[in-house]
């Protein structure tokens, strides 16, 4: 069987086995949640509660109007201890509900699934995820509407299903293909549906065998496939997916849409059938708890506004050296500076290290080590020189808006030369003044 890829890209040690055998397990609600209303990509949603408000389980909480939004749902029945801003882990301080959970678990009514979802049009599908608030749960968190909502256009000939689940660590994504196939493959069918895409692919890393076996069986006798791809990172991300997948490469400054491809993570399949035929919001997720300093690394299915707290304290806790926390995976995860920040809905991993020996950044030795792992065809070392420098203009003529920020070429550099933190300045820089000048 030939296995697909993509050029460049690197291969870390990959860790899985200190969870890849643990079955996802249900964290009970912890006794207080602390809920971001914004939790996506785009505008936050807008507060429906207030302080004192009596909520239920799944109750919606924050109405996202515009667009690019979702809203967010209350993940345990309960009283509004506040709503205010609050400490968010993707760095700045977000408005945030707070509940006290009453412990009784108590559904919001208002539920409403379908007995035949298979029947329902791509628009009722699409208004019923819109509803639950899904967005993709691979780390990006873009509202799950908007990526169903191809434009006319241009068609969708393929539904890429993403099982490649490529940092390092992170075991969560697997744990679901191998727990509840079904449920991703009929949220896959739905998608196909919403989009009008023909076919389903589903991409699975050849670490992960089990899952791709299991898939490949499924999908006999049906229009879809599985395909094996090679175990490096950051074969998950979606140009290089859809390149590894179909040779088809996806414009710069270009969408999957650009080449008739839609994308969904698998968590996100299986929240779309959940959204749809159960009418369940997305008020819990499939996150990996590991690293060298979690004691009882586990695979959890845990409630969103969780404080990451309590997720450690019930993987065993932290060992005492621990130093470094990390929201998603080790590449391109956030560094968190505490404990007291919420689960959300793009939190895919919590891993724990201590902290490693410090090793001070060299001059760049010209080397092209950078160049030579990048799968976007960048040239990193140029692109930090110029935001080091205020060379805006000349980083977007070399293409720094197209770096999916995957850290392969941070580490590859022998010099350590924080490469990923000077492109993601830079993007942020020349997207504040597309801002300011439109
Ligand atoms: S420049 Fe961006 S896309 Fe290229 S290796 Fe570095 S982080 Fe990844
Ligand atoms: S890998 Fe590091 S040292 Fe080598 S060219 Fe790139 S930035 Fe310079």
């Amino acid at each position: 069987m030939k296995i697909k890829s993509f050029p460049h890209g690197v291969h870390p040690p990959e860790f899985k086995e200190l969870t890849a055998e643990k079955p996802l397990e249900q964290m009970p609600p912890s006794e207080k949640v602390m809920i971001p209303l914004l939790q996506h990509f785009g505008s936050p949603a807008q507060p429906l509660v207030q302080k004192g408000d009596e909520v239920l389980l799944g109750q919606k909480i924050g109405e996202g109007k515009s667009l690019f939004s979702a809203s967010v749902h209350s993940s345990v029945s309960g009283k509004v201890l506040s709503v205010e801003s609050l400490n968010h882990p993707g760095g700045s301080p977000v408005l945030t509900v707070t509940i006290a959970n009453d412990g009784q678990d108590s559904v919001f009514p208002e539920r409403r699934g379908e007995k035949n979802p298979f029947s329902l049009r791509p628009e009722e599908i699409r208004q019923k995820v819109k509803e639950a608030g899904v967005v993709g749960l691979g780390g990006a968190a873009f509202p799950t509407s908007v990526k169903l909502s191809p434009p006319k256009d241009k068609p969708i000939d393929t539904l890429i299903i993403n099982g490649c689940e490529c940092e390092p660590l992170l075991t969560s994504d697997y744990r679901l293909m191998l727990e509840a196939p079904d449920d991703i493959l009929k949220g896959a069918e739905l998608a196909r549906i919403a989009t009008g895409a023909e076919r389903i692919i589903v991409g699975i890393e050849e670490n992960k065998k089990e899952a791709f076996e299991l898939f490949q069986d499924k999908l006999q006798n049906s229009p879809g496939e599985a395909v094996l791809l090679k175990t490096k990172y950051p074969q998950g991300a979606e140009k290089n997916l859809i390149y590894s997948l179909l040779r088809r490469k996806v414009p710069r400054g270009g969408l999957p849409f650009d080449v008739k491809i839609v994308v969904q993570n698998v968590g996100t399949a299986k929240a779309i059938w959940d959204a749809v035929k159960d009418g369940k919001p997305l008020y819990e997720r499939a996150i990996t708890v590991s690293g060298q300093s979690i004691k009882e690394p586990k695979n959890i299915i845990t409630r969103i506004g969780t404080p990451f707290r309590d997720v450690i304290n019930f993987c065993g806790g932290a060992s005492d050296e621990a130093n470094i926390l990390v929201m998603g995976g080790p590449m391109m995860g956030i560094a968190q500076w505490s404990l007291d920040v919420p689960v959300v809905k793009g939190t895919s991993g919590m891993l724990a290290w201590p902290a490693p020996s410090l090793s001070r950044e060299y001059p760049c030795i010209r080397c092209s080590r950078c160049l030579e792992h990048c799968p976007m065809g960048l040239v990193p070392t140029q692109l930090a020189k110029y935001v080091k420098f205020d060379l805006f203009k000349e980083a977007e003529d070399w293409g720094i808006l197209d770096c999916v920020e995957c850290g392969s070429c941070q580490y590859t550099c022998p010099s350590k030369i924080p490469l990923v933190h000077w492109i993601r300045l830079g993007k942020n820089k020349i997207i504040s003044l597309r801002k300011k000048s439109a």
